[in-house]
């Protein structure tokens, strides 16, 4: 695994609002308080449930109203027992390895794999498709654990390039090498519902470890994707 983290220090030169706008991320890991699950999912849901009540009534909002009343409740929940579950560790995937008995050390690519994940900067949504690739060492993973590991590492407040290197990371340390290749082609929707308003751009990021650095190694792997095909991520967006 490279070293992922360089020198940040230059983004104490930028205030709050320069780093949301540009999307820019200041740790491999995800920044997390030491007393992160000192609360029960229960006392969470039901913390945040009076906070994001007391936000809808600041915004004016009659929370008499029967569409409305359960809203703060329903929030709180979505947030610690689904698009937020990938903060706790408890949900990580415990993923079990094979002996490749198969003989097969030509990579695996896994693509197309949706997942949805939320912006840190501004809790909206980031849709996209990730693309996994990695060539045995001798042991192989489950398909859909390498799709559980994308989910879990998506249900986070992300920043795309933090969500790549995540699973990367974690990847190469299950599998024991570096040969891991990611690609994520991604639509973030505080670009296209909000900001500059683009609603045709897409954000691609990329990890190439050991074997993919090999400049032929990595042209296999993008033919396999065939990353023209980025209506893909639009589709997912209209169904
Ligand atoms: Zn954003």
């Amino acid at each position: 695994m490279r070293n992922a983290q360089k020198n940040f220090s230059k983004n104490l030169l930028l205030t709050d609002d320069d780093i949301g706008d540009d999307h820019i991320m200041t740790s491999l890991s995800t920044p997390m308080r030491p007393d992160a699950f000192d609360l029960s999912d229960e006392e969470k849901m039901a913390k945040i449930e009076e906070h994001f009540r007391e936000i809808m009534l600041t915004m004016g909002l009659d929370l008499t109203d029967d569409s409305l009343r359960g809203t703060p409740k329903r929030v709180a929940k979505m947030y610690v027992q689904e698009i937020f579950s990938g903060l706790n560790p408890k949900n990580k995937p415990t993923v079990a390895l094979f002996e490749n008995k198969y003989g097969y050390y030509e990579m695996l690519v896994e693509k197309d794999i949706t997942f949805y994940s939320n912006c840190e900067h501004h809790f909206v949504p980031i849709v996209g498709k990730a693309h996994v690739a990695y060539i045995s060492n001798g042991s192989v993973i489950g398909l859909s654990k390498l799709n559980r590991i994308v989910q879990y590492y998506a249900k986070r407040p992300q920043v795309q390039e933090r969500l790549t290197m995540q699973i990367a990371q974690e990847l190469c340390n299950i599998l024991g090498t570096d040969d891991v290749a990611i690609v994520i082609d991604a639509h973030h929707l505080c670009v296209s519902s909000r900001g500059v308003q683009d609603v045709n751009s897409s954000t691609v990021t990329a990890y190439y470890g050991g074997e993919f650095m090999k400049e032929a190694r990595k042209t296999e792997f993008l033919q396999y994707l065939n990353l023209s095909s980025k209506s893909n991520v639009t589709e997912v967006l209209q169904s």
